[in-house]
């Protein structure tokens, strides 16, 4: 391309990037002003996009108007509306103003602060970042750089263990002489752990026989019992196996249950095992005093994960894990190519993250989790954990009201496990049936969405209450909502 046409192509001018950028921030406020209108589920058959759009590349440019006029029409229609108040599927992922802000600049500024020297700020910002959230969180000093440990964002819990159980593998293969002991390690978690755990022992080279799963059940609240974990420990010994790593969950997907931290920490200091806490989705409920005991004995353990965009206002990806052995991290993870090389690096006195994570590029999370935390402060952050925990009490209470359901587990913080009970459900095999029709009702009204879990054998619906928008009387419309379709199903039963 010669230097006259150069001028006329400016991907990055600064008339067009805020004219534009204004253009896609007024769409998107449209979107959020109007999205209690779409329905919240997507409702398109598979491979409806490619119907709509030519299969050609366009040769010359297309104005904004048009693309955004496809947005509209076309990916619109497509989505499922997370950010929906009417949204209860799942967990949620909470967007925020500031959120958005920090998405904003991180996107504005595109550093890649895979070391130090490749951004000072990036790095510095996440440290610092990292230790705010674990004060928060009342983590022992032993997580933070402030103490001996240390923090670092990751895209996703996913990302988090497959880095803890890279290091716990590295740490035994060292100590056991090499790596061909790798297949005796054993990987420990409950049934209600999260399938991530398997995929990352898998991928970090744990034989899938040697993942071992704690069952759980009704009478334990779905929580791992520390006396099935001693027992299991003890015959992967007797068998020469090598204990290496147990994940306790804090507010597990299905249900919301907690592993009782301190004392399934007590079992791995003895047996010397890795104790990683998964607190995804409840973690962001520990900055209030009183939840705060879900996370009593996190002292025992070698890390710990939590996201803040689930619940904590911090658009998506943000992944906080902190662990007390940084060091051990670095050992496993750590890259020293001659093109990164530098003197910061190699005095030692600063965090090169690339030794942290899976990645070498990395984004600059860090702006949006600490612009979340300066333009809420603790005192509304805690307003949002508590409000939600507010409308899940009242939501519980609907259905305590409603002699047709049951509750199925005790709800800890904002999802509420429910079901139509089996006697309503009368001929279907144990209400499983009659229930996934329900959700099945509910979510193609297109009015909400909810989602459901299986536990103990037991079909249960989901109500997550905690999107940003979410307020009481979406949750009131919820329940006129259930119990509307459940008198339809119950009369045609
Ligand atoms: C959501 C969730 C995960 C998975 O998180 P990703 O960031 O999507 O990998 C893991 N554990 C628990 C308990 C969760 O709720």
């Amino acid at each position: 391309m010669g230097s006259a046409s150069r001028k006329t192509f400016l991907p990055l001018d600064p008339v067009s990037f805020t004219n534009e950028s204004k253009a896609v921030i007024d769409f998107i406020a449209d979107y959020y002003e109007n999205i209690e209108k779409y329905p919240v589920q997507s409702s398109v058959e598979p491979g409806y996009l490619s119907a709509r759009f030519p299969d050609s590349v366009p040769y010359c440019p297309e104005p904004l108007e048009d693309i955004l006029k496809d947005v509209n029409d076309c990916i619109i229609p497509g989505l499922t509306h997370w950010q929906s108040p009417n949204f209860f599927a799942y967990f949620q992922a909470n967007a925020s103003t500031a959120g958005f802000l920090g998405e904003m600049l991180c996107s504005g500024f595109n550093v890649v602060g895979f070391n130090w020297i490749s951004s000072p700020a990036a790095t510095e910002l996440e440290s610092i970042v990292l230790d705010w959230m674990g004060k928060l969180l009342k983590l022992p000093s032993s997580f933070l750089f402030a103490g001996t440990g240390g923090g670092v964002l990751h895209g996703s819990t996913c990302e988090a263990a497959v880095c803890v159980l890279a290091a716990a593998r590295d740490k035994a293969l060292k100590e056991l002489g090499g790596w061909e002991h790798i297949t005796k390690l054993v990987v420990y978690a409950s049934d209600q752990t999260h399938f991530t755990f398997q995929k990352a022992a898998k991928l970090v080279g744990i034989p899938p026989s040697n993942f071992r799963l704690i069952e759980t059940s009704f009478s334990t609240e779905f929580s791992m019992s520390p006396e099935m974990v001693r027992s299991a420990i003890e015959d992967d010994i007797k068998s020469g196996l090598v204990p290496l790593f147990l994940c306790a969950t804090m507010g597990t997907t299905p249900t919301g249950a907690v592993d009782p931290i301190a004392e399934l920490g007590k079992v791995t200091t003895e047996f010397k095992l890795w104790l990683h806490i998964d607190a995804a989705y409840a973690g962001s409920a520990c900055i209030c005093p009183e939840l705060r005991h879900y996370l009593d004995g996190v002292e025992l353990a070698n890390s710990i994960s939590m996201n803040p965009h689930k619940w904590f206002l911090t658009n998506m990806d943000c992944c906080c894990l902190w662990i007390k052995e940084p060091n051990l991290l670095t050992d496993s993870l750590t890259s020293d190519p001659e093109i990164l090389r530098n003197k910061a690096s190699k005095s030692r006195a600063v965090v090169d993250y690339k030794d942290w994570q899976i990645a070498l590029s990395r984004r600059f999370r860090a702006l949006k989790l600490w612009i979340v935390i300066r333009r809420h402060g603790l005192a509304n952050l805690m307003y949002h954990i508590r409000s939600h925990i507010e409308m899940a009490k009242r939501f519980e209470a609907f259905v305590r009201k409603d002699e047709r359901f049951e509750l199925v587990v005790p709800r800890k913080f904002a999802l509420v496990c429910f079901r139509l009970k089996p006697e309503a459900a009368a001929a279907e095999e144990e209400g499983g049936e009659l229930n996934r029709k329900l959700v099945e009702a509910i979510n193609s009204s297109g009015r909400a969405l909810v989602s459901h879990a299986v536990a103990g054998g037991i079909y249960v619906i989901r109500c997550a209450i905690g999107t940003t928008l979410t307020q009481q009387h979406h949750v009131d419309a919820l329940w006129k909502l259930i119990q509307e379709k459940a008198q339809a199903l119950l009369i045609n039963n």
